[in-house]
């Protein structure tokens, strides 16, 4: 049994408490909360939330929600208030946050693997046009969000959700969020290993489970077996990553300690080799290790990565032997192959190892909406087997195509303005919420970013390269605008005329995959985001004049 401050002697690491007020780490023995989420967590678990919800917040309506529930544990049932429309961005730093809160919310739907099967995709879909203004978004770590939803409502929806296997559960909060999984497990001709029974398997662990839902911030989760290494593995607090071991054949590299946001941090491997059915063990001996020492001082050192660049692989793999795995030694192994392709998103049309064929296809920026993810399921049923997925670049993949069906089925995608034959701006433009409902927002986000496709394609209808440009709306890191080849932080910056307008700080030459590192932060280069299609042809043209051979 795990230490809590409830019940501190139940401490699984038996450590000195140090007479220090350290970093909040509860393996220390610093049980005292130290900040307000501390507190507000220690008050009460987060999962009781959705009780005090059903049976009082939803029949009593918005004003009867407690403060603390309200902007602290709604969220550990996916559950965040969204912001109040027409405040501009220059009010988002200085508005207190219950000025900013309407009395909407944004809903995420965890999706864990992007698996869906059409059922529950047309549940998906009715959901959002009875109670969200037809708003659903195809999220970066595959879930799908909610907006304009009233709490009178909730209970309904998690009722209908939950009727199709579909849940909201720690999608938000300081708990173990959605598991990102290859989209195309089980089904690839070129897979190295079926991650999903494991992933079944943490899931059927952890979720709902109090003994991981006070963490000290969010925990990010990875798993694939895919050789194209389709999970963006290298920015997630844990990730297992598909290899072959020259003597025990195909298992997982595991990696910690990544993340993006502020203090950006690529995971490190720990050198370890684990089999599939070993990786639940694996992946509770990592989650208890974050609930254990992870820091809770502060709430922007928060997250494992800071644990992990304080110990090293070494360390925490020691420490997870040891004290979570009673003594058991982890197998080295291989690092995962770099893959050859640089796209990593499965889009366009691929065969399956059973001869049938996957189509991968691009919304843009993640928009889509109840009505077409309705159309999707009609056309994923008269064409495949009733199976969809979700990537991590917020496009949608059918499975289980017959290759006479497959020109069909891709002509119908077009025809919902959803290609599986994008262009590169298409393909490789991601987008954040922004300040359409998200009240850390300062610039607009995803009308900018769809808008950015269609100027590109036409004023660069040749360019086939592979490019990744992402928009955030504020500093934080939702559309990862650190690993992309050009990212785009949303602040606001003067024109020529000296005006406060919405623009963003450029990043260049970020990536993951290939040869991971962050983008390089241009001093003072900030466009404005009217100046934006200008400033991105000339990147891109530039580029192409002067890059040197086989250069990214
Ligand atoms: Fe909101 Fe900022 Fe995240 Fe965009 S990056 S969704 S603006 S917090």
């Amino acid at each position: 049994m795990a230490a809590t401050p409830e019940n501190p002697a139940a401490s699984a690491p038996r450590r000195k408490v140090s007479r220090h007020r350290g970093e909040g780490q509860w393996a220390v023995g610093h049980f005292t909360p130290l900040n307000g989420n501390e507190q507000f967590k220690k008050d009460d678990d987060g999962l009781n939330v959705r009780t005090r919800i059903e049976t009082i917040y939803s029949k009593r309506g918005f004003d009867s929600i407690d403060p603390n529930d309200l902007r602290g544990r709604m969220r550990w049932w996916g559950l965040y208030t969204q912001r109040k429309p027409g405040i501009d961005g220059g009010k988002t730093a200085i508005l207190e946050p219950e000025e900013l809160d309407d009395r909407y919310f944004m809903l995420r739907v965890r999706v864990d693997g992007g698996a869906l099967t059409t059922r529950q995709l047309r549940v998906i879909g009715e959901i959002s046009q009875e109670f969200a203004r037809g708003t659903a978004d195809i999220t970066d770590r595959q879930n799908v969000q909610y907006h304009w939803i009233r709490i009178e409502d909730v209970p309904e929806i998690w009722d209908r959700l939950e009727s199709v296997g579909l849940s909201t559960v720690t999608a938000c909060g300081d708990t173990p969020r959605v598991m990102i999984g290859s989209p195309v497990a089980g089904i690839a001709e070129d897979e190295i290993i079926d991650a999903t029974p494991a992933l079944e398997e943490m899931k059927r662990r952890v979720l709902n489970n109090k003994a991981y839902s006070n963490l000290p911030r969010k925990f990010k989760t990875a798993i694939s077996g895919s050789p194209l290494l389709d999970v963006v593995h290298e920015i997630n607090d844990v990730a297992f990553v598909g290899v072959r071991h020259p003597e025990h054949g195909p298992g997982f590299d595991v990696w910690v300690g990544g993340g993006l946001s502020t203090n950006p941090k690529l995971g490190v491997r720990l050198g370890a080799w684990v089999p599939i059915d070993e990786v639940p063990d694996v992946y509770e001996g990592v989650i208890s290790i974050f609930r254990d020492y992870g820091y809770r001082r502060l709430r922007n050192r928060a997250r494992l990565k800071f644990l992990v660049a304080d110990w090293g692989a070494e360390k925490f793999r020691q420490v997870l032997e040891d004290e979570y795995l009673g003594g058991r030694k982890l197998i080295d192994g291989p690092a995962p192959e770099q893959p050859v392709q640089q796209w990593r998103d499965h889009i366009g049309v691929h065969r399956q190892k059973d001869g049938r064929f996957y189509v991968g296809f691009a919304p843009r920026v993640g928009r889509v909406d109840g009505a077409t993810l309705t159309k999707v399921a009609d056309l994923a049923e008269a064409h495949g087997s009733g199976r969809v997925r979700t990537t991590v670049e917020q496009k949608m993949i059918i499975l289980d195509v017959a290759e006479d069906k497959v020109d069909s089925l891709v002509e119908g995608l077009e025809a919902l303005d959803l290609t599986a034959r994008p262009s590169s701006f298409r393909r490789g433009t991601m987008a954040c919420t922004g300040i359409e409902f998200c009240k850390l927002a300062i610039v607009e986000t995803k009308q900018r970013g769809s808008q950015l496709i269609d100027e590109l394609e036409r004023r660069l209808p040749d360019f086939d390269e592979p490019i990744t440009i992402n928009l955030n709306g504020c500093p934080n890191a939702c559309a990862r605008i650190q690993v992309a080849d050009i990212g785009l932080k949303g602040q606001l910056v003067l024109n020529d005329q000296g005006e406060q307008v919405e623009g963003y700080q450029v990043h260049l030459g970020g990536a993951l995959g290939l040869e991971p590192g962050f983008g390089r932060k241009v001093r003072g280069l900030k466009v404005t985001s009217e100046e934006l299609p200008d400033y991105i042809e000339r990147v891109l043209k530039r580029f192409q004049a002067e890059r040197e051979d086989g250069e990214r």
